[in-house]
């Protein structure tokens, strides 16, 4: 047949070399290398008899198991384009998305049946459910042949969309070659063996549970375990049980891990690599694993890179516990020089460029948006970054999340990383006000611990002792919880809004 080289061969190409190895585990579940190709090729097939043609997109809501793996391959072995939506979304939402990307196949899990309903239907779509009584598994046995497309690896694979951190989620448009390229980055930098198991526990609908650690692992011929929903004290006892050599997270879920009652008493011994990003970690939270051996690495990434732009080594986590790490192999990091040109990225922060063979070509419908994210074929992450002595990345805030007060810059995540050093702060976020007098302040919310008695004295009290004056936020708010979206991510813009009207209407 033509030439594919595309995520859909992979499976039949590591089956070719490791068959009988296990590639997906769950619940009791085993899919060799051979049975998940055989498996996908028949799926392909089956897409292909409804209505799937190459470049179509075929969207797909659930939790992270099995059979997204079936589909996303599939899906790529039609040289058709797979959409992973977020199912704690609300149904306007996933309506949103169906209808920007266009998608003509809708794969859903059973669980997810009420939210496709109040979605709504597709135009002129199919909607498959998985699972025994779904027409999933009829269409796999009732498949003709696998489809006869060439797939070039400049081709789209993946649209994935952005968290929507600063604004509406965009779809980033992932060739084949992006993800094989991350891949690539990510196995230069990680002893990845073809032995090891592999947790799969951040969603697979964002880019830290596809491509930090578990596409890295099916290409080497380990084994993946999806987890379908987080629950710290399952997680840890499973890594003790099987063995667990890796995983990926963001954030939030370390932390929860290492505050679990049974933290203290579950065998870590097996892990080799456990692997985060997608926003900043808590100083307390990296020195809680790597006080107990783990190797833990902090990798630095976006959506449109795939996402891996950086990612810290074992030996310089000892010395730098929360910064970034260095770039992967295959890419090149810059600053945004004056005049909009790439510069050379160093102490002084600025908003980093990234180009390499992994970062996208541009969003899906959005000619504006795409052209405005590049200058001279550099990706503009909107991040600013700093670089130390040792060559270290440290991602010092979004250039959205700034606040310009009095002329000078407030980094918001300089800020918070010091109030989370209380031991009585559980959380907290800083944003910028409109002010008559500053132009713009910083408004606090903070969230205490059970129990904690801090006031707002003491709180200011703690962020004078480490903070220049003009760096204090003017305005302070306990809240019982900061609103973050499925990844963990604080959704600055619900506090925004919300500051704007506590702050700036009131009296004076
Ligand atoms: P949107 O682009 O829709 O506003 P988003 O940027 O949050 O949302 P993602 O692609 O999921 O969407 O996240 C990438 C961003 O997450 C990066 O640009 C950066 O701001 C942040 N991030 C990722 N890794 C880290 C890290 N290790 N430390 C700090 N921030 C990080
Ligand atoms: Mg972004």
């Amino acid at each position: 047949g033509p030439a594919d080289f595309g995520l859909g061969s992979w499976p039949a190409r590591r089956a070719r070399i490791s068959p009988g190895r296990t590639a997906l585990h769950q619940d009791g579940r085993t899919l060799t290398y051979a049975a998940l190709a055989g498996r996908v090729e028949r799926l392909a097939g089956a897409l292909t008899r409804l209505v799937v043609r190459a470049g179509d997109r075929v969207a797909y809501l659930g939790v992270n198991d099995i059979t997204v793996f079936e589909t996303l391959f599939a899906t790529a072995r039609c040289g058709a384009v797979f959409v992973p939506l977020n199912y704690r979304l609300s149904g306007a939402e996933i309506r949103y998305m169906l209808d920007d990307s266009g998608a003509s196949v809708l794969v859903h899990s059973p669980d997810t049946a009420d939210l496709v309903e109040t979605a709504g239907r597709l135009p002129d779509g199919v909607v498959i459910t998985t699972g025994e009584h779904g027409g999933f598994e009829a269409e796999i046995a009732a498949a003709g042949p696998p489809p006869e497309t060439g797939v070039r690896l400049e081709d789209p694979c993946l649209l994935l969309y952005t968290s929507g951190t600063t604004g509406r989620p965009k779809a980033a448009v992932l060739t084949h070659a992006n993800l094989t390229w991350n891949t690539v980055n990510q196995l230069a930098h990680l002893d990845v063996l073809g032995t090891d198991k592999a947790l799969c526990i951040a969603p697979l609908f964002h880019c830290v549970g596809l491509g930090q650690i578990t596409l890295p692992t099916l290409f080497k011929g380990g084994s993946v375990e999806p987890v379908a929903r987080f629950d710290p004290g399952t997680i840890l006892r499973r890594i003790g049980e099987a063995g667990i050599t890796s995983f990926s997270a963001v954030p939030t879920m370390l932390d929860m891990l290492c505050r679990h009652e049974s933290w203290d008493r579950t065998d870590l011994s097996s892990l080799t690599c456990v692997l985060y990003g997608g926003s900043p970690v808590a100083e307390r939270v990296a020195r809680a694993w790597l006080d107990r051996g783990v190797k833990l690495l902090q990798g630095y990434g976006m959506t449109e890179a795939a996402p891996g732009v950086s990612m810290a080594t074992h030996e310089g986590t000892l010395d730098h516990p929360v910064a970034a790490g260095v770039p992967h192999f295959f890419t090149d990091v810059a600053a945004l020089g004056p005049g909009l040109t790439p510069a050379p990225l160093g102490e002084t922060p600025a908003e980093l460029l990234v180009r390499g063979p992994h970062v996208f070509g541009g969003y899906w419908n959005r000619p504006e948006e795409s052209k405005a994210s590049f200058v001279d074929g550099w990706f503009r992450t909107g991040d600013v970054v700093k670089v130390d002595d040792d060559g270290w990345a440290h991602v010092v805030d979004r250039v959205k999340d700034m606040i310009i007060s009095g002329g000078e810059n407030v980094y918001p995540a300089e800020i918070e990383a010091v109030a989370v050093r209380l031991d009585d702060v559980e959380a907290c976020a800083v944003v910028g006000v409109p002010d008559e007098r500053w132009g713009e302040a910083g408004a606090a919310f903070v969230v205490r611990r059970p129990g904690a008695r801090l006031d707002e004295a003491a709180f200011r009290a703690h962020l004078e002792q480490h903070l220049a004056r003009y760096k204090i936020p003017k305005h302070v708010q306990f809240l019982e919880t900061l609103p973050v979206n499925a990844t963990g991510k604080i959704r600055r813009v619900e506090l925004r809004a919300r500051a704007a009207e506590t702050f700036t209407n009131g009296p004076a």
